[in-house]
């Protein structure tokens, strides 16, 4: 179950395979790269490479029909040092565990660029939510939190939803958590539903926080919105609300795919139409919306790859990891690359990048939102008083703009490229704390 330093060739969802390095190992050749721009003992950096603890279960559901089917799940907490764990929860059929592993690290490496007092958790159990019942997919989340429930906590690890998990099932695991501990809990995760002590703002909290980086980046490079094409690729959560930031603000959205594929209107999409029929039909559909009367407008269709591929100003990836990689990065154009999902370029591709001069906004500061809306649901459940949601926006896009600000210098300082500044950039808080401890330098000078 151990990562190995191999080569793993995976089946992709459209059934063709494709040479993927192993997730964990890949993701931790980051701090190699960033570790000479940052001020950081080199025990801190090997405690990095190693998560705190990686916890595996088996959760029996019985299933409508009678049956009993056992799915496999992770919650991985990597570090702890600057707080308590904090990290996603995903359902999906090929969640595993060097996936988790990889997400929980860059968790820890994201609440350190926000500078949140967080450390670094992530958590999947590998099924297809889709083929489950309502009830189905609710004995999975209470018995999924039973299994994990000894090693999770307010104070301990904090988890929240991604890839395939929502608001309603955040709110079905903090009641079972209460129900374990026998005392209502709201602090032991994110992304809750309102009335359960979810915080307002959350979510459209992901893109939200890439729109307030790339706003940054219109200012520094005097774009005119309306002469900027962006392609999104993953057309959920993250997805929808970046592109529909984008689009209120002008910004041309020309493309936009999900899991089945995509579409491509040159002249620009009605993103809130998109964002209808989806909800209506769970297919992203080229439609013109007025009130709940859609008309199907002209747009060609495109797969995903074509979409990560076309000549655009911006493109997001919004999906999942691994879908730019050295398979496809020579076919890459877009200029800037706002990075909102987990690890969409592989480090080999990113290599690529950077000597094209693609701008990437990494994953770590670009999808960071999510996490600091989440830090923020935490602190007021724990305070018992909660905010307006321009009070959450409002403390959102500081957050994000002075650590796109503070990033942006250790590049140009450097001259390096954002993803290799923003590592040294939490390097140095997630040093600065495992060296307030002591290091070698300290315990061998008994003066
Ligand atoms: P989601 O489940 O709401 O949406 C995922 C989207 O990706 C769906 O539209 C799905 O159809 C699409 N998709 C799945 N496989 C695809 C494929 N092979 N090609 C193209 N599209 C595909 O998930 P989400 O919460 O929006 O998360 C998306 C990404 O953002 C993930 O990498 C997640 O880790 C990251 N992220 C999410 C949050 C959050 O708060 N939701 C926070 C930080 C990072």
């Amino acid at each position: 179950m151990t990562s190995s330093k191999s080569t793993k060739v995976r089946k992709k969802d459209d059934n063709t395979t494709d040479s993927i390095p192993d997730l964990f190992d890949d993701a931790i050749k980051r701090l190699d790269e960033a570790f000479e721009y940052a001020n950081i003992h080199p025990e801190a950096l090997e405690r990095l490479k190693h998560p705190k603890r990686t916890i595996q279960v088996s959760v029996p559901v019985r299933m409508d029909d009678g049956t009993l089917r056992v799915f496999e799940g992770y919650r991985v907490q990597h570090d702890d040092t600057r707080g308590p764990g904090k990290g996603g929860l995903r359902y999906h059929p090929q969640v595993n565990l060097s996936e988790v592993k990889a997400l929980a690290f860059w968790m820890t490496c994201k609440t350190a660029v926000v500078g949140l007092p967080f450390g670094g958790a992530k958590g999947g159990v590998i099924v297809n939510p889709k083929e489950l019942s309502h009830l189905e997919l609710e004995r999975l989340s209470r018995g999924f939190i039973k299994e994990i429930a000894d090693f999770i906590g307010p104070e301990v690890d904090v988890p929240a939803p991604d890839v395939y998990t929502n608001s309603m099932i955040m709110g079905w695991m903090m009641d079972e958590y209460s129900d374990i501990v026998r005392r209502r809990t709201p602090a032991i995760i994110t992304g809750k539903p309102i009335p359960l002590g979810g915080s307002l703002g959350r979510a459209d909290a992901t893109g939200r926080g890439a729109y307030y980086c790339l706003k940054e980046l219109e200012h520094k490079r005097h774009w005119k919105p309306q002469d900027i094409r962006v392609a999104v690729q993953g057309f959920g959560n993250a997805g929808q609300h970046v592109a529909r930031l984008l689009h209120a603000d002008g910004y041309k959205i020309v493309a936009v795919s999900d899991s089945s594929g995509g579409i491509y209107k040159e002249t620009g999409l009605d993103v809130p139409s998109v964002i209808y029929a989806k909800e209506q039909t769970r297919q992203v559909k080229a439609v013109y919306c007025d009130g709940a009367i859609c008309e199907m407008v002209e747009a060609k269709n495109i797969t995903n790859e074509e979409l990560l591929e076309l000549d655009v100003d911006v493109l997001i990836p919004a999906a999942l990891e691994n879908q730019i990689t050295t398979d496809n990065v020579k076919n890459v154009v877009a200029p800037v690359i706002v990075e909102v999902a987990n690890g969409p370029t592989t480090s080999d591709a990113d290599k690529a990048l950077v000597n094209k001069d693609t701008l990437v906004i990494p994953d770590i500061l670009a999808n960071a939102g999510g996490v600091t809306v989440s830090y923020f649901e935490w602190v007021q459940n724990k305070a018992g008083y909660y905010w307006g949601v321009d009070e959450v926006n409002h403390k959102l896009q500081e957050i994000m703009a002075r650590e796109f600000h503070a990033i942006y210098e250790v590049m140009d300082e450097h001259d390096i490229d954002m993803r290799t500044a923003a590592y040294a950039h939490a390097l140095n808080r997630i040093g600065q704390a495992i060296e307030s401890q002591g290091t070698s330098s300290y315990f061998s000078n008994n003066d």
